[in-house]
């Protein structure tokens, strides 16, 4: 018997969020750190919705609220959905979360049980593995390749389906690769779905970078596919596109209205529910014309970013970089790197546990904040199962231009440093061992 319950072993974490410790370790050793690890617009909420949020708190709005939502915010997240998708749905399928994260908890909760298989992008978000485990599911990771444009094909998803298949989760928008997946594409997972998945199967389809896609592409959910809204949630929120992180608000359509009323019960029983003002403030993103044009100047100015820093890093030698349509990062192959500083070798030498814990591209990250002043994230950081032999970073570029040209420079200065890498491998604290 131990204090802590034993199902927390189980459950992973999202090291976008607890590389802060390690930023500060080098910080306190005098290194100057450009960070590429922060998963938010580097924008502020805009002043038209900030002001509802105000004028409502000043006005005594501070009560709780019907734990599914305000039935205004719902209707307009149901006419937005109308809107963008073309789909008609009642306001009582739609739940507001603090964030589009719980959803993912609330999904597992809902629809899996122990030994159920959850098929999920890998590299994925990081928490959808992390709940399937805690869950006791079975995690069944979908690996996304550099040369689909980490996307997958209908024939490799196939493959996974089997008869205990219970959740299918997607996202496209795309965190960590920027990568979509295309209305062919998931008009062809919707005819495996129906054609092979058992059907109570449920596709969770995690929409969150909805607003964030360049060089024309055009959003598209699974849940708009023949068939498909009836099984499909969608979950997204206003974190990433109206950079509205802290404010905590998302937002889900459930496939009908009584697993809408269960997400209700879950939401009494955890957080009863969001914030009266930061609702009203989440309609005012909906309805206010002028959120159309925030969005579009901060789309653009991620699109000037993405198409620097592509460029930049594909010009430095051991990085393959795509060009992604979605979203505001970037996902880097530094195998060349890690072959060219040995860190492979060096890797291969490790004890069985230690090579457990870490990877060449996690040591290459270390190295790179450690000793060259810049902060990414790895690929196990989105997916440890599978991600054996994946050799990437994740970089996010939310961040301002001079930062991003300084950063790419740091990490082409690390990406020749033997010298440096040499003495990393003396370096416990670096190491992180
Ligand atoms: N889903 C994905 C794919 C994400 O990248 C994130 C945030 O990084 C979330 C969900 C969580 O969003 P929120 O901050 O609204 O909880």
């Amino acid at each position: 018997m131990g204090v802590i319950a034993n199902r927390i072993a189980a459950m992973g974490t999202e090291n976008a969020f607890k590389i802060g410790d390690d930023v500060a370790r080098a910080q306190a050793r005098g290194v100057d750190v450009v960070r590429f690890t922060i998963g938010e617009p580097d924008f502020d909420s805009a002043p038209h919705i900030n002001q509802v949020g105000i004028d409502n708190i000043l006005a005594g709005n501070t009560h709780y609220t019907d734990p599914a939502g305000i039935k205004p915010l719902r209707e307009a997240t149901a006419a937005h959905v109308k809107k963008t998708r073309g789909l008609d749905v009642s306001a009582d399928q739609v739940i507001i979360l603090p964030g589009a994260k719980p959803a993912i908890g609330y999904a597992m909760m809902s629809y899996v049980n122990p030994g159920d298989e959850v098929i999920y992008p890998s590299p994925g978000f990081p928490i959808y593995e992390s709940w399937v485990t805690y869950m006791g599911g079975t995690p069944v990771p979908l690996v996304l390749r550099e040369e689909n444009g980490f996307a997958f094909t209908v024939e490799e998803l196939e493959a996974l389906i089997t008869k205990k298949t219970k959740l299918l989760m997607l996202c496209s928008p795309s965190n960590p690769t920027g990568g979509v997946l295309s209305r062919e594409i998931l008009e062809g997972v919707a005819e495996v779905v129906r054609s092979k998945a058992q059907p109570d199967l449920r596709v969770y389809s995690d929409e969150i970078y909805e607003h964030i896609t360049f060089d024309g592409f055009e959003h598209f959910s699974i849940a708009q596919a023949p068939g498909m809204k009836e099984r499909t949630i969608i979950a997204s929120g206003h974190s990433k596109g109206f950079a509205m992180t802290g404010w905590r608000l998302g937002w889900s359509v459930l496939p009908n209205e009584e697993e809408a009323a269960l997400w209700k019960q879950l939401n009494i029983n955890t957080v009863s529910c969001v914030p009266p003002f930061i609702q009203e403030a989440a309609r005012e993103a909906f309805e206010n014309p002028k959120t159309a044009e925030v969005v579009l100047h901060m789309v653009s100015e991620f699109k000037k970013r993405r198409d620097y820093v592509v460029p930049a890093l594909n010009d430095i030698p051991g990085i393959t970089c795509n060009k992604p349509l979605g979203a505001f990062y970037v996902f880097p192959n530094v195998s060349g790197i890690c072959a060219a500083l040995a860190i492979h070798d060096y890797y291969d030498g490790l004890s069985a546990e230690r090579r457990g814990k870490t990877s060449p591209a996690t040591l290459f990250q270390r190295f790179l904040l450690y000793y060259h002043g810049v902060a990414l994230v790895d690929r196990r950081s989105f997916g440890v199962l599978k991600s054996e032999g994946q050799h990437f970073l994740r970089l996010s570029y939310a961040t301002d231009m001079d930062s991003i040209k300084e950063g790419v420079a740091r990490i082409r200065k690390g990406a020749s440093d033997h010298a440096g890498f040499e003495k990393f491998q003396d370096d416990n604290v670096a190491l992180g061992v």
